[in-house]
Formats: C-alpha cells, structure tokens, sequence
C-alpha cells in the first residue's frame, strides 16, 4: 500500500499509471473497509457434505465523490460486482474552499443497505462533511468512509459532525496549505487521474 501510494505522490507518475495504481490501492483498501461488514451465518451442501458458511447481511452501496472518487469506484465494482452505485457531486468554491453541492443521484432509503462513501482525499473535511449529509439525509446507518490521504484538519472535522463515521485512509499528512491543498499529499487528485 505504502509502496503504491508513493508512486501516486510522486510527480512524475503520469494518468494512465496514476489510474492502474489508485485502482490496486483501492482493492487493498477494500479488504479493511469491508472487513466488519454485518453477515449471517448460512449453510449449504457441498458435493459431500454440508458446510457452515456466512452470506452478507445487507446489500452494498458504493457511492464516490466526484470527480476524483471515480479512480477507485471500477476496482471496487470488480470485487463486489453486486454492488449498486449512488453518486455525489460536490465542487470545492475556489476563494471559500466551501464545498458545493451539484449532482446526487442515490438510492431514496440507504437505511437497509452497506454503504461505502469513496472520498480519496480528505483536506477540508467539507466534502467529506457534506457528502455525509446528504447520505443522512437518505437514512444512512452503515456507512464508512474508503479514504486515500487525509489532513489532520479534515479528520477533526469529519470526527466533530460525525463521531461514529469509520474512516480508512492510507495516509495521514502533515498539514493544509493556504489553498487548502494536502501537504505533502498528491496534488489534485482529480487533474492527477483525468490527466488536466
Ligand atoms: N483535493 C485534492 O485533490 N487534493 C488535495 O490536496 C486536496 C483536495
């Protein structure tokens, strides 16, 4: 992972690596996020004998922040290909650093279901902060937080309007910089993947 996210930092890696790499990263990531999802104990047969199993308890939910949470949405669905897809916009105002709401598309009641928020970088913490509301908004109650780098501030801030929220991230940085860029971070994850 951390070998992975080196390479995701350093400046020379162009959008076709950064995509492949951000992708291998995102699976590796998966494994923890998942690790405490709710299933039930199950049997079935197997050829010759009858075994104890688990099947998952609710049905997934991946919901990625656009843009950058595209980067690790494919090689999730390659993991968990039954999951459904519900997806945020939010675009960061450039002199408030606020986070403006442009596009939601999700399902209505997010009560019964998995949810996973794919959020890869955590500066400010209003994305973060806003994509959560809106999830509330739709009764989320199992929700976690798949994160690639993230700022101390953006951490207080999450942990201050949502204590219970699990985040998993990669990385936890140094500080903001007046832009409200991670320092040292990766630059703009969203130019960095789409290559702009
Ligand atoms: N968004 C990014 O893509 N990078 C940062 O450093 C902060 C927010």
């Amino acid at each position: 992972m951390q070998h992975n996210l080196t390479r995701l930092r350093d400046e020379r890696t162009g959008p076709q690596e950064f995509r492949r790499v951000l992708g291998e990263v995102a699976a590796l990531m998966l494994y923890e996020a998942t690790r405490s999802f709710a299933v039930r104990p199950t049997k079935v047969r197997t050829p010759l004998a009858v075994a104890g199993g688990f099947q998952l308890q609710r049905e997934v939910v991946l919901v990625p922040v656009l843009r950058a949470g595209l980067g690790m949405l494919d090689p999730i669905l390659q993991l968990i290909p039954h999951a459904r897809v519900g997806f945020i916009g939010l675009k960061r105002e450039e002199t408030t650093l606020k986070a403006t709401f442009y596009h939601k598309s999700l399902p209505r009641d997010l009560r019964p279901f998995e949810v996973i928020l794919i959020d890869p970088m955590l500066a400010t913490g209003g994305s973060a902060v806003a994509a959560m509301d809106l999830l509330t908004e739709s009764n989320v109650e199992h929700v976690r937080l798949v994160n690639l780098v993230a700022a101390p501030e953006g951490i207080r801030r999450v942990r201050k309007h949502y204590p219970k929220l699990p985040i998993f991230t990669a990385a936890v940085d140094k500080e903001l910089n007046e832009k409200g860029y991670i320092l040292p971070g990766l630059g703009d994850a969203g130019d960095r993947l789409f290559g702009v």
